[in-house]
């Protein structure tokens, strides 16, 4: 089985390349005898080369997004392609804060193509927006999932992660609210059953993870109750201290 994962999205912080370096220096050093424990930083776009230049051997850079065409005439963006040539290896797709702008889940298919075929390891978030009393969001994540990963193959699986990150409870959303272990539980044996499904047996190689506010003092009941193979921490990546901390649970549970 593959080791747990934390990964960090910086989304569009910090402000400077002098801030950024410093965030990754100071998580770097502090983590530098973790042995069980993935960790992979997302930062934006801009610090991903001078990043790559002061990894260490123990954190993996990931992108935030990335075009579906590996060049070309498209004005503005970014390939998998370009990324990997760098020294990127993971890709955050399908965010909600990407979805809320008009990215499909057509769309996001389409990267995740790409950016398997780059050689990158796509992390698809997927979420429903609100729970309601009829259940319906279990219908939304399966589209979300059923959509996303159409024409994946199934010898690219153990590469793709699955981020379920319920928008309600993400730290940008309005009159956000706590999700529980429970909450993660029951939506990763249900992701897990869809991928099953889709993919056989070896949809079991599929690493699950939650996101959403998680917190050195939530890290451990997600990770211990929540069916999850590792967690998607936003904010929390952006405080040294916290995400240090949430690392270190987690490496602390493994051994
Ligand atoms: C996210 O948006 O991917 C995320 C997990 O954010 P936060 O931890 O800030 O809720």
């Amino acid at each position: 089985m593959s080791k747990k994962i934390i990964i960090g999205n910086w989304k569009m912080n910090p402000l400077t390349l002098k801030e950024a370096e410093g965030l990754f220096a100071n998580v770097a050093k502090n983590l530098a005898s973790v042995k069980k424990t993935e960790i992979v930083i997302c930062p934006p776009f801009i610090y991903l080369e001078k990043l790559v230049k002061i990894r260490t051997s123990k954190i993996k850079l990931g992108a935030q997004d990335a075009f579906w065409m590996d060049s070309g005439p498209f004005t503005g963006e970014i390939s998998s392609d370009m990324l990997y040539n760098i020294g990127v290896r993971y890709l955050i797709l399908g965010h909600s804060e990407r979805r809320t702008q008009g990215e499909t889940n057509v769309l996001i298919n389409k990267k995740i193509k790409a950016s398997l075929e780059a050689g990158l390891r796509p992390i698809l978030c997927v979420g429903e927006s609100m729970r309601d009393a009829s259940h319906s969001y279990f219908n939304l994540v399966k589209t979300q999932l059923e959509e996303c990963l159409v024409g994946v193959s199934k010898n690219s699986i153990s590469k793709i992660i699955i981020a379920y990150e319920p928008v309600w409870a993400i730290s940008s959303t309005a009159n956000r609210k706590d999700a529980t272990a429970d909450n993660s539980r029951e939506m990763t044996i249900f992701i897990r059953k869809i991928l099953s499904d889709k993919f056989g047996p070896d949809a079991g190689r599929i690493r699950i993870i939650y996101g959403g506010s998680v917190s050195e003092k939530d890290a451990a009941d997600f990770l211990q109750n929540g069916g999850v193979d590792g967690l998607l921490s936003g904010r929390a990546s952006l405080d040294a201290k916290k995400f240090i901390g949430i690392v270190k649970i987690c490496e602390a549970l493994n051994k």
